[in-house]
């Protein structure tokens, strides 16, 4: 039986990772810290035999008796609410979080996958965003703590792979929603749904008219499940290629949830992407993935889990 290893197991998009290794029957060992994540996304994991958690914060030292085959790197504030509030533990757990692990690899001969990010591209110049456009990142911004973080993990990740030959995967994920985000994440897709459920109104920063692309959980842990299986080292962009409007989002919550909150506009954020979808060829071509779930069916599934 193979045995996976999985950073920011309590978070959101850690703890589907857990049910869906624990599902194809490997053993499973859950990490955090919950700086972020919580013990209620895996509490229904913790009785099984396959599954181990270790509460521990992975930018000391890590030591995990026994083999491990994979390492799924998925610790670190991720949402612009909860890098902004640990500036420095979102850039201490993207370089030496991600450096103690890439040591663990090194010593138990597993494959690592490191989850960067599309912020990685920052406001990008080129539209929409293939894995060879280089970004374009204000490393001295609010959001350079995390930005900065997840390049530096990537620039990490490759030196191993070709210092050392480690076996290593990226994956550059784009806004992924579904259930157990947080409503207090500060991300859109959770706050406007549960102002909207509660009849507040929904604020929109700048005009409204600024595009994101939302992938489903379901959909971005089929493409992370097949990334570490495949033998692509380089960077893959997985994100849903569909680009909507936040006032098009804001307009199907309310429709969704049936609500009559307000819609109310405000300045737009320091560095907020105007634009934003990934070119996803690449995971066509190599993951023989792509979204399968339309977000108009995503929100509501996604409104079913907050009400
Ligand atoms: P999340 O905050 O729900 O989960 C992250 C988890 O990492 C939390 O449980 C947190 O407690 C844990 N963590 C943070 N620092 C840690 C440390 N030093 N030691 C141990 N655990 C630590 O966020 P998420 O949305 O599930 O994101 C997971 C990963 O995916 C992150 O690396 C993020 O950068 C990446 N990602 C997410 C998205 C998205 O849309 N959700 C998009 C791109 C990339």
């Amino acid at each position: 039986m193979k045995t996976v290893l999985i950073t920011g197991a309590a978070g959101f998009i850690g703890s589907h990772l857990c049910d869906r290794f624990l599902a194809e029957g490997y053993n499973v060992i859950g990490m955090d810290n919950q700086i972020t994540g919580a013990m209620s996304n895996i509490e229904h994991l913790i009785p099984l035999k396959r599954f181990t958690f270790y509460h521990h914060d992975i930018t000391n030292y890590i030591h995990v008796p026994g083999h491990i085959d994979y390492i799924l790197h998925f610790a670190s504030p991720a949402s612009p609410t909860d890098y902004l509030r640990y500036p420095i533990q979102t850039l201490k757990v993207g370089a030496l979080g991600t450096y103690n692990l890439l040591g663990l690899s090194r010593v138990k001969k597993s494959r690592i996958l490191v989850a960067s990010t599309s912020e990685v591209y920052g406001d990008p110049q080129v539209h929409p965003q293939a894995e060879d456009y280089w970004g374009n990142v204000n490393c001295v911004g609010p959001r350079g703590v995390y930005d900065e973080a997840k390049r530096y993990q990537e620039a990490i990740t490759m030196a191993y792979h070709q210092a050392h030959g480690l076996e290593t995967r990226i994956a550059r994920i784009f806004n992924t929603y579904g259930p157990r985000m947080r409503t207090d994440d500060g991300r859109v897709m959770p706050t406007f749904i549960n102002k909207a459920l509660r009849q507040e109104p929904l604020c929109i920063y700048g005009d409204g008219e600024q595009t994101r692309s939302f992938c489903h959980i379901d959909d971005t842990v089929e493409a992370v499940y097949r990334l570490l299986l495949s033998d692509y080292c380089l960077p893959v962009n997985i994100g849903n290629d569909g680009e909507i409007t936040i006032n098009v989002l804001a307009g199907l919550i309310l429709r969704y949830t049936g609500s009559s909150s307000q819609i109310l506009y405000d300045d737009r954020r320091t560095d907020d992407p105007i634009r934003r979808k990934p070119d996803i060829r690449l995971a066509r071509e190599v993951l023989k993935w792509q979204p399968v779930i339309p977000v108009e069916e995503g929100i509501q599934k996604t409104i079913r889990h907050f009400r």
